[in-house]
């Protein structure tokens, strides 16, 4: 499958799981929000009812004489009242208007009914159709014929001798709450899909934030790769024609065969060190690479690289100096000896390299702000400002013919940046194409130092 087709795919993938998961995390939270809010407004719509039953239960039943007879102070208690005796259509006059405002507001109905469930009295609302119940249950839920929904409080009244007289329900319509709650829904249920919306637009756009780094990174394994193999691919092309041309040939005398052992043994150093170089890197990216980090004295170090350099500088006609003199005492790093003498090799490697016969190229050491600093400075062929921000790239060369025949593959200075990354530190480089170039290696100065 194509790479990039993967990367999309994967970025689908997260948007459509993260989408999923918010989505069922909305959901349970809109549902919980709709609840709370339902039983909230259910339980004040209980008090309420309860508190005007309460009220109407203990203003009409000191009135009560007889168990199933409505007196008529107890029909004066109650505003709009109609009797079923007279079918309900005796309006009585309300004289007296009642202390609970709410009967007047139409939201209630009050029932009077005797022990044996019936009707005796109605006021307030009369719903059409709405089913008479006789059970004694205290909370009730009826519908009327258009559907609206009443929540219905039932308790006994007794007569002044304690007699049962039967029992009072008093309803209220919950069309508001219903209204409410089919509103809330509406806009929960309607919310819901607009904030899937939002969170798929954003998720898409934060999966593809999240993979940015990753496919980055896979990209450079993807170049690394290619770029490893393009390099391993030279000296074994090379391996494979010197040892061709060999067979071709029917005899092959004593000199011939040297030089092309010769040919061979310089390919497979070549090979060799290309895959030291790139074992190396590869450990130092995981950082499985054991540091072992000791007090390194630099002007030791020096003193070293340059003694062991000397030939490779005096062969390439090229004047090597160390120079010490800026520094009063010996400067100490924590560092792993082997690797900063690896660093400062490449560097001082390169500087030789990429100066020309007769010049000269210069080590040396100063400290400032507890800071130990190194530099290589030469008087060669110089860098441009745009080559200086590319040569640290992992096999980056200047002159690729150049450098291929000085052995170089462009591991050089990625390796000395991840050793002095290694160490807390850093290299910088200034140059001047055509006069010469400093590398400057910054590295932390051992606390004792
Ligand atoms: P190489 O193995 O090719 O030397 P490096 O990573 O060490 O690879 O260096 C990368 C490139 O940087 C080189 O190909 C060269 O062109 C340039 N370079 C490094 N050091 C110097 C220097 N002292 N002077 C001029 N160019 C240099």
């Amino acid at each position: 499958m194509n790479q990039n087709k993967l990367f999309q795919l994967t970025r689908w993938r997260l948007a459509g799981w993260y989408v999923g998961i918010m989505g069922l995390i909305l959901s349970l939270c809109g549902f919980a929000v709709y609840r709370a809010i339902a039983h909230a407004n259910w339980n004040a719509l209980d008090r309420e009812l309860e508190s005007v039953a309460g009220t109407l239960h203990d203003s009409i039943e000191p009135t009560l004489k007889q168990p199933g007879r409505l007196e008529a102070i107890t029909q004066k208690l109650l505003p709009d009242i109609c009797l079923a005796l007279n079918g309900c259509v005796t309006q009585l006059e309300n004289t007296q208007r009642h202390a609970i405002g709410a009967i007047h507001q139409g939201d209630y109905y009050v029932r009077l009914l005797d022990r044996s469930g019936r009707l005796i009295a109605l006021a307030g609302l009369q719903p059409e159709g709405l089913y008479q119940t006789s059970k004694r249950e205290l909370w009730q839920i009826h519908k009327d014929r258009q559907g609206t929904r009443y929540h219905q409080i039932s308790l006994s009244l007794h007569t002044q001798d304690n007699l049962s007289w039967g029992y009072i329900q008093v309803g209220r319509s919950l069309k508001d709450l219903d209204n409410q709650l089919a509103v809330l829904k509406f806009i929960l249920l309607l919310g819901l899909p607009v904030a899937m919306i939002l969170v798929g637009g954003s998720s898409w756009l934060l999966a593809g934030l999240a993979m940015q780094p990753i496919y980055q990174s896979y990209r450079q394994i993807q170049q690394f790769t290619a770029d490893a193999a393009h390099e391993l691919r030279t000296p074994l092309a090379a391996i494979q024609a010197t040892v061709e041309s060999s067979l071709r040939m029917n005899k092959l005398s004593e000199k011939e065969a040297r030089d092309t052992l010769k040919t061979l043994e310089r390919q497979n150093h070549r090979l060799s060190e290309l895959v030291k170089d790139l074992l190396l890197l590869s450990r130092m990216d995981q950082q499985v690479l054991p540091i072992k980090l000791r007090l390194t004295c630099l002007n030791d170090l020096v003193s070293d690289v340059t003694e062991e350099l000397a030939a490779l500088a005096i062969a390439s006609d090229v004047n090597l100096m160390a120079d010490n003199s800026n520094v009063g005492e010996p400067l100490y790093v924590n560092g792993d000896e082997e690797q900063l003498y690896r660093l400062l090799c490449n560097l001082v490697i390169n500087a030789i390299q990429y100066t020309p016969i007769g010049e000269e190229v210069m080590v040396s050491l100063e400290s400032s702000d507890r800071t130990a600093l190194i530099h290589i400075k030469d008087t060669g062929i110089g860098i441009t400002a745009q080559q200086q921000k590319l040569i640290f790239n992992r096999f980056y060369r200047v002159n690729s013919d150049r450098s291929r025949n000085s052995g170089g593959s462009g591991l050089g200075l990625p390796i000395a940046v991840a050793i002095a990354t290694a160490h807390n530190g850093s290299i910088h480089v200034e140059s001047k194409l055509g006069k010469g170039s400093t590398f400057t290696v910054k590295l932390p100065m051992h606390n004792s130092a």
